[in-house]
């Protein structure tokens, strides 16, 4: 599933291929992609406007269009944005098509915008943002984008350290900080060597210090290296290219590997409510909940843990 920093390359494509162009016309294929309204109102909300800018929030792609409306896609699991020459064969699950004029001034010659999607969770809607609340209300909802927002580890601590909840499924919820997944959630505790079962009540500062900053130095280097393409190649940028950040993953996807971080440990893989959770048992040991004592069974499973 493309996360944040796939999705954010998918938007610097967009802003140099797409923005500043006429979509002269619009194709839906199928309903299930333009659920949240009508096959009609994406048609006659994109025919004839211009994109004027590509923005993102978290997962989500927002382009304001020269009409008032703005254009939303989410390509949740298996979405792509892909840009082709016009009429060129479209692949099987091609749900929408944006044909857009030719701008001599930038040099682009006219092309189609589509809209791929194998498993259809994905999603394009155009909306008035004056009525944001009815039909995109999860927008409001999101959290803090960790590259589009101007925040630091305070904002982050205040967000983390007054949660019970457990660091990974606190990382993954949108409404907390917005674009992050299973990946980079796993990349970014490993990173910071935090346990991901450790609740958030149990952090230091300087845990979220360590969160603050791995996760900035994560996101941003998987977007230089293009996002992640994992082996089922879902994930490709407009031109249809992969990225290589998957290359530079210390835990996710390396589970019964010896650890590359430390090189003791052999990364973990948990599975809770059908997420996989990979971590190093010995870059990140459990820490025994504050305030309160340490549980003796624990602490002889972690010691023997790490002694191999
Ligand atoms: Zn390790």
């Amino acid at each position: 599933m493309p996360e944040l920093p796939e999705v954010e390359t998918v938007r610097r494509g967009l802003e140099r291929t797409v923005v500043g162009r006429l979509i002269t016309r619009a194709e839906v294929g199928r309903q299930r992609t333009v659920r949240r309204t009508s096959a009609d109102a994406v048609i006659n909300g994109l025919t004839g406007a211009t994109v004027l800018a590509a923005q993102r929030r978290g997962k989500y792609l927002l382009a304001p269009l020269d009409t008032g409306d703005t254009l939303m896609v989410h390509l949740r699991m298996t979405g792509q944005l892909l840009l082709s020459e016009p009429g060129a064969g479209r692949p099987p699950h091609t749900h929408v098509v944006m044909h857009l004029a030719g701008q001599e001034a930038s040099g682009h010659p006219p092309a189609e915008l589509w809209f791929v999607d194998p498993r259809t969770f994905g999603e394009v809607v155009v909306f008035d943002p004056e009525h944001a609340d009815v039909e995109v209300p999860e927008l409001a909802g999101l959290g803090l984008d960790p590259l589009a927002d101007e925040w630091g580890p305070t904002e982050l601590g205040t967000l983390l350290r007054r949660r019970t909840t457990h660091l990974k499924p606190l990382l993954l919820d949108q409404h907390v900080v917005a674009g992050i997944g299973n990946i980079y959630a796993d990349e970014i505790l490993h990173a910071a060597r935090l346990h991901p079962d450790l609740p958030g009540t149990a952090l230091r500062h300087r845990d979220v210090v360590r969160i603050y900053d791995e996760m900035q130095r994560i996101l941003n280097a998987s977007v230089r290296a293009g996002g992640s393409t994992l082996r089922d190649a879902q994930y490709v940028d407009l031109m249809g290219a992969g990225g290589s950040y998957q290359d530079d993953h210390r835990v996710y996807g390396r589970a019964g590997e010896r650890c590359i971080t430390c090189g003791r440990g052999v990364v973990r893989r948990l599975v809770h409510s059908g997420r996989s959770t990979h971590y190093c048992p010995v870059c990140q040991r459990p820490r025994a909940p504050r305030p309160g004592p340490v549980r003796a069974g624990r602490a002889i499973r972690h010691t023997a843990g790490t002694s191999r």
